[in-house]
């Protein structure tokens, strides 16, 4: 037995999905659609979503806010685990793959709890936090331009209640994290981020192995 995180061949992948997944039948059809895109690594992993609803529903989340959105995959997943009065923020700068998005929450009919921003997600942040929502949301996705992660979250920790919590996507990135002959814009700006999180003391962390890599901080 091991005390590492299992690497998971397609077997036991297979399996974890068989026992856990419960995804709604738009969020299959998403997937499916999504997987023929040219990006459609940029999607969120089934498992992944399935956690998430999993923490808006421990979390009783309430407002939420996600920065990247692509078609819509985890949008979905977040609104449909929201309660009836629960709404999500939702940014992104691609009027195309979010077009793919807004066809799902109306399919859904979740459309009325989802208010999506096309824009510089950092300027939308700046817009919450002069309309005085700071302190208002329960739980925030980011999932955007690496380099801006650490000014996203910077803008997001203020705009967390305390115990809200901000789930940060792609903080192994494929492990080029610890190969330290990889010296490229991206990987560098998630090494940056990663250690500006790792030492925060306005937080309470924990880095999680799944998909490719999913820290989780709460607001103290
Ligand atoms: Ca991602």
């Amino acid at each position: 037995m091991s005390r590492r995180s299992l690497q998971l061949d397609d077997a036991v992948y297979d399996y974890l999905l068989s026992k856990s997944l419960r995804e709604s039948a738009l969020l299959k059809k998403l997937r499916a659609q999504t997987a023929k895109h040219p990006l459609a690594n940029m999607q969120i992993s089934p498992e992944q979503g399935q956690f998430f609803a999993f923490l808006i529903k421990a979390l009783n989340v309430k407002k939420a806010i996600e920065i990247g959105v692509f078609t819509g995959y985890s949008s979905l997943v977040i609104a449909e685990a929201l309660p009836p009065d629960g709404t999500l923020i939702a940014c992104d700068v691609d009027i195309e793959t979010t077009k793919i998005a807004a066809q799902y929450w109306q399919l859904a009919n979740l459309a009325d709890k989802i208010e999506l921003r096309i824009g510089a997600a950092i300027e939308t942040l700046d817009e919450l936090l002069c309309a005085n929502q700071a302190g208002c949301f329960d739980f925030a996705f980011i999932d955007a331009h690496k380099p801006e992660y650490i000014d996203y979250y910077e803008r997001l920790l203020k705009l967390m209640r305390p115990g809200g919590v901000i789930a940060v996507d792609n903080v192994l990135w494929s492990g080029e994290v610890a190969n330290t002959t990889k010296q490229d814009h991206d990987t560098n700006a998630i090494r940056r981020f990663n250690d500006h999180v790792s030492q925060d003391k306005r937080v309470f962390i924990s880095m999680i192995p799944i998909a490719d890599g999913l820290t989780l901080a709460i607001k103290q």
